[in-house]
């Protein structure tokens, strides 16, 4: 029987492995839609790239620099977005963002996180819960609203998001 710190174990080895060897760690050059994450208190800094066909996400990527938590976070979710629609895409966000915080807004019969569930034990470190969730919030914006830059420091003065864009 495997305990507890078993499957403790097999987490962080799948959490480890995805954060060395990120899948979908590319930019997408014919994105429909884009987003930056920052999270100023780790640093983790990741662009979001989906691929739309109508409504489904035909194919998502990221790109950037970040903790092996954040990365890896990007490198699960991008894998299980493709072939979601929208509103399939922002059902696993909440179920994900409840596994994590502990929350309780996804609705019951929601999707299942699945391989997903390896981050739930984020929670016993809350300073990395903000690594876990940017690439999701970063996602929810590229899907929401194309070419901005979110946060996870609402109001933080470092913020460019007030700032026109020099190209
Ligand atoms: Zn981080």
């Amino acid at each position: 029987m495997s305990g507890a710190g078993d499957l403790r174990e097999l987490y962080q080895e799948v959490i480890l492995d995805h954060g060395k060897r990120p899948r979908n760690f590319r930019t997408l050059p014919d994105a429909d839609r884009q987003a930056e994450g920052y999270n100023p208190l780790c640093g983790d800094r990741e662009t979001i790239y989906l691929k739309l066909d109508g409504d489904v996400v035909r194919d998502a990527s990221f790109q950037g620099a970040g903790c092996a938590i954040s990365t890896a976070s990007a490198s699960m979710m991008t894998e299980r977005l493709k072939g979601k629609n929208r509103a399939e895409a922002e059902a696993l966000f909440e179920r994900f963002h409840d596994l994590i915080t502990g929350g309780h807004n996804a609705p019951p019969d929601g999707p299942a996180l699945g391989k997903l569930e390896v981050f739930s034990g984020v929670r016993e470190y809350p300073v990395r819960i903000k690594c876990a969730t940017l690439p999701w919030h970063t996602m929810k914006a590229a899907l929401s609203e194309d070419g901005r830059t979110i946060s996870t420091e609402d109001g933080a003065e470092a913020s460019p998001r007030d700032e026109p864009k020099a190209r």
